[in-house]
């Protein structure tokens, strides 16, 4: 299969005034259609700022990004943001779920901004808390979910739109151990069912998940380790 995405002679700075102030400094990467891929490293060394050029949510200072064979660092932000809604699915550390909505609002709310009929959005969203194990809080505010639950909402959000790419940056980092092997176990489904993942951890149980570890230092992609996907149990 083809890359699914990738970013090419990438750069980033983020003040235009300081050129030389880079956040990624030349990263060439190349997201295969099926692959886990954990991007490790020290904080502040880039990886947040790569997810974000790969899900079209920010565009490189120079190089190149290509989704699907087509270029997406030149899009307008209207068509960014189509495509993101449409391809892109992003899990973050603190859910980002809108408190002031029941959790099934929070699902079904994508599938709805993106043209989808109502009574789809909601089967969907049935579909996909069940899937999760959250089907009980549907009614609820997230508020009233742990970190682990607020995590699957977030997942189902994530995925409602059947993006062709899940981008999961720190999904675990602020879960305990047992939400933490819980959500990685229903990331590794997703990914085993075919879903391409690229996450960002600190937590090397979660990096060893992938079947990719990309390890990062001073915006350069330092590491780039396939493991045997046999081995996943395949
Ligand atoms: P990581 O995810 O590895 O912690 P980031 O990609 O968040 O790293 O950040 C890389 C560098 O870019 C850091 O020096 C950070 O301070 C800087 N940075 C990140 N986002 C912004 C932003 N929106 N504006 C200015 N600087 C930023």
């Amino acid at each position: 299969m083809g890359a699914l995405v990738e970013c090419v002679a990438v750069t980033k700075a983020y003040d235009p005034t300081r050129p030389t102030v880079l956040a990624l400094a030349g990263v060439d990467l190349s997201v295969q259609a099926g692959e886990m891929v954990a991007v490790m490293g020290p904080s502040g060394c880039g990886k947040s700022t790569l997810l974000h050029l790969l899900g079209g949510l920010d565009i490189p200072t120079t190089g190149r990004v290509v989704m699907g064979g087509q270029r997406i660092d030149t899009l307008s932000e209207a068509r960014r943001a189509v495509l993101r809604r449409r391809e892109v699915g992003y899990v973050f550390q603190f859910f980002n779920l809108i408190a002031n909505l029941s959790v099934a609002d929070n699902v079904e709310l994508p599938m709805l901004l993106a043209g989808c009929r109502p009574d789809e959005a909601s089967r969907r969203r049935g579909e996909l808390l069940e899937r999760l194990g959250v089907d009980r809080f549907a009614d609820r505010p997230p508020g009233d979910l742990s970190g682990g639950q607020q995590q699957r909402v977030a997942l189902a959000r994530a995925l409602a739109n059947r993006p062709a790419l899940l981008l999961a940056d720190e999904p675990t980092g602020n879960l305990d151990s047992a939400a933490t092997t819980e959500v990685l176990g229903l990331l590794s489904d997703y990914h085993v069912a075919g879903q391409t993942i690229v996450l960002v951890t600190h937590d090397p149980r979660v990096g060893a998940a992938g079947d990719r570890l990309v390890t990062m230092e001073d915006g350069l992609v330092r590491a780039d380790e396939h493991r045997n996907i046999l081995a996943r149990g395949a």
